[in-house]
């Protein structure tokens, strides 16, 4: 099976896509440190390469991806990264260990809205679910 950084680096769009995918979601910090040591050469690859994507452009996937390994090379929370991204699901990161949820409202136009606190640094979250063609999350930080 190839790894992460093969796919990454493949300059095929799908494995592209599907390897941007697991490096948002991957939880295990010794392998994104790896990953985000090839960060030069995997922007360099990647840079030309068009993804496509009908609903919603598959190279924001990828960005985001190359967000994540460039906080593991320059430190911070990984908290950071959610607002400006919309597929950071609550249940999901609660479920990871990574947030937790503090209270949720059904807005009345059927839009949920969660009150979420990060387990790591603390820092709070107003996150608000909406849906078009798929479901969204929009993270802000809470004052
Ligand atoms: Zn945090």
């Amino acid at each position: 099976m190839p790894t992460l950084l093969e796919d990454l680096l493949s300059r095929d769009s799908q494995r592209i896509w599907a390897s941007a995918c697991a490096v948002i979601r991957l939880h295990d910090n010794p392998a994104l440190d790896g990953l985000a040591a090839h960060l030069p050469h995997i922007e360099q690859e990647t840079a030309d390469v068009d993804l496509g994507g009908a609903l919603f452009p598959n190279a924001e996937h990828l960005q985001q991806a190359l967000r994540v390994l460039r906080l593991r090379r320059e430190g911070g929370c990984p908290c950071r990264l959610y607002p400006g991204h919309l597929m950071y699901d609550p249940e999901r990161e609660t479920k990871a260990g990574r947030v937790q949820i503090l209270s949720t409202d059904e807005s009345p136009d059927r839009n949920v809205n969660y009150r979420c606190r990060c387990n790591t640094c603390g820092a709070e979250y107003n996150v608000e679910q909406g849906e078009y063609h798929y479901t969204w999350w929009q993270w802000r930080a809470a004052d």
